[in-house]
């Protein structure tokens, strides 16, 4: 089996994704696939030729047999094949340097080109990889690898032989991976949404029911429930159990629970933790900003003012970097044009954005509005986040936006596809990318609008609907029958303990009236407790709570006024009733 620097790529992402590529599984979605592809491919062919345009054509080859590469004087070689039996990689470019000295052979470089500013970790092993397949060719070490990337051509020199150990554990990883008949078990993850496989996968999780469905749940937390038995979401929804706050913690925010979103799931309806709040006070501004966060620059900046059709959309574009303080600086003269804006927005980006801009640029000083507006800017996420359960899988707004009724026309449709957009863009400057990424920002900052006004009718009219539930709260009644069914169960619930009757107080009229004469009510009163005590087999009941004869303003514990002695111990007064015991046990024992 031969493992090869593509598998490997997938790998590094998903295990499924390897596997499929290997088993040639067709390709469900090759969108974004494509648009990376002839990224890398468009950057590298623009690097290959300002590499050779540096280097003699003399000293250069193009893609060379395996046999000329040890022997001759080259020193760029682009389109190198590397291939043993069981390792395979195209190498984009091999740079050579000549011997150190008599005897020892020239040392070898693999290029790699990557696009982005930021070099990823999975770059470094996949140049690593290619290392270790040259090595293996030459029959030589090869320690070294380069990256040309970014905008400003950088490079980043990499030692290939320290990552040596984890690339020859990946490989055994895939060839223990592909010699398995059937795809490891499925896991939806995050690169899904930009892996050529998504249609296939999304539909066997939908089949399955997969808890990888839920966008937020960790691998850790999987792997919990999978341990105690739990594999779908139906089975995670019945694992819901209300729980009521401490007094102390009333006003602590409630916490993420995936089985409570299963819950919304299956019932199809809107699930509230909590006491969720939405402060609006003034005129509500829709802010959603695009941009591209490799070169920490935004592009575009959209900004939505009243509502529905009446609404006013104002789209600032910047081409270049050198732009991005213009759009800011309009963006400023917008809000300082309405009366008390309020921004929303929805997730972090916006934020990030706002504090960014103000750093870089500069806001109005903080007595005014716009200053208040930036700084206290409302962030939808956060008051749906632990708070709302919408039935979908994700609080993503396109999920959340789609279930409320928004809408994308566009042909671009998300984030990922709004990135590649631009960057083609950028290479192309064809008017009909940039009419897309615009209409993307516009529908965003609608669902922005649209999510806005059902989410502050939600919370105005939560306890009225019978599409939503409350997670502290029992099931709401849905029908007249259970109105009704759910009225006699709380009425008995309210009446049902042991001694409801005797606490209970009755105020009624006739019986104030027919209330008994004083001498009835003493002799309705309870009898007195009465305890006992034995003398010498004989049981002598002693009253409790007397009045002592002898000194009448006392009480007496004991008497022994029922026993057959009693004038004799009269005068016994207020003894405790142990003394008085023993005394009439002496009495009786000299007596009888
Ligand atoms: S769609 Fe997701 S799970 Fe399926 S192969 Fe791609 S990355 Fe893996």
């Amino acid at each position: 089996m031969t493992i090869t620097s593509h598998l490997l790529e997938a790998y590094l992402k998903c295990p499924t994704k390897c596997w499929l590529r290997s088993a040639g599984e067709q390709i469900t979605d090759s969108t974004c696939t494509q648009c990376t592809q002839a990224q890398n491919e468009s950057y590298g062919v623009v690097e290959i030729r300002r590499l050779l345009s540096r280097t003699d054509p003399s000293e250069c080859m193009f893609s060379p047999p395996a046999d000329n590469l040890k022997a001759g004087k080259w020193r760029l070689a682009t389109g190198v094949l590397a291939q043993t039996p069981h390792l395979e990689s195209y190498l984009q470019a091999v740079e050579r340097l000549p011997s150190q000295g008599h005897g020892k052979p020239a040392n070898f470089i693999t290029v790699r080109f990557v696009p982005t500013n930021k070099v990823s970790k999975d770059a470094k092993l996949l140049l690593a990889f290619d290392a270790l397949a040259l090595s293996e060719m030459l029959g030589q070490e090869v320690n070294l690898g380069k990256f040309i990337h970014g905008d400003n051509h950088a490079t980043l020199n990499v030692r290939t032989s320290a990552l040596a150990l984890q690339v020859r554990d990946r490989i055994t990883k895939i060839t223990a991976l592909l010699s398995n008949p059937s795809p490891p078990d499925l896991v939806l993850i995050p690169h899904c949404a930009e892996c050529e496989f998504q249609t296939r996968c999304r539909q066997k999780a939908l089949e399955r029911d997969d808890l990888s469905l839920l966008s937020g749940m960790t691998v850790k937390e999987r792997k919990k429930l999978q341990d105690k038995g739990i594999f779908t979401l139906t089975q995670l929804s019945y694992t819901f159990r209300p729980r009521r706050h401490p007094k102390k913690l009333r006003d602590k925010r409630e916490v993420y629970r995936h089985a409570l979103r299963a819950l919304a799931i299956r019932q199809k309806k809107t699930h509230i933790a909590g006491s969720p709040e939405i402060m609006i006070e003034g005129t509500p501004v829709y802010l959603d900003v695009e941009g591209l966060p490799d070169r920490d620059f935004y592009y575009l900046i959209g900004v939505r003012l009243g509502n529905l059709d009446s609404a006013a959309q104002y789209s600032l574009w910047a081409d270049s970097v050198e732009d991005e303080k213009r759009i800011w600086n309009e963006f400023i003269g917008i809000l300082a044009n309405i009366r008390d804006p309020v921004l929303i927005h929805y997730g972090s980006y916006e934020t990030v954005f706002l504090k960014r801009m103000g750093d870089r640029y500069g806001v109005p000083p903080a007595e005014f509005v716009v200053a208040r507006a930036v700084k206290k800017s409302v962030n939808l996420l956060s008051v749906i986040f632990a708070q709302i359960y919408f039935p979908t899988f994700s609080n993503r707004l396109k999920d959340v936006g789609q279930f409320l009724g928004a809408k994308w026309t566009g042909p671009v449709t998300s984030g990922l596809q709004s990135l590649a957009c631009r960057l083609e863009w950028e290479h192309s400057l064809a008017p009909e990318l940039k009419t897309a990424l615009v209409a993307y920002n516009r529908d965003d900052c609608a669902a922005i609008e649209t999510v806005t006004s059902h989410l502050t009718q939600l919370i105005r009219e939560a306890t009225s609907r019978t599409d939503v539930e409350f997670s502290d709260r029992p099931k709401r009644i849905a029908s007249d029958k259970g109105m009704e069914i759910h009225g006699s169960l709380e009425s008995l619930q309210r009446s049902a303990h042991f001694r409801y009757a005797r606490s209970r107080i009755k105020l009624s009229a006739v019986k104030a009236a027919q209330s008994l004469s004083p001498q009835k009510q003493k002799a309705k009163r309870r009898p007195r407790r009465r305890s006992f005590s034995t003398i010498k087999g004989r049981i002598v009941r002693v009253p409790r709570r007397r009045i002592c004869p002898t000194n009448p303003g006392h009480k007496l514990s004991a008497s022994s006024k029922t026993s057959q002695h009693s004038l004799e111990f009269s005068g016994l007064g207020c003894l405790p009733a142990y003394r008085i015991a023993n005394v009439v046990s002496a009495y009786l024992e000299s007596h009888l």
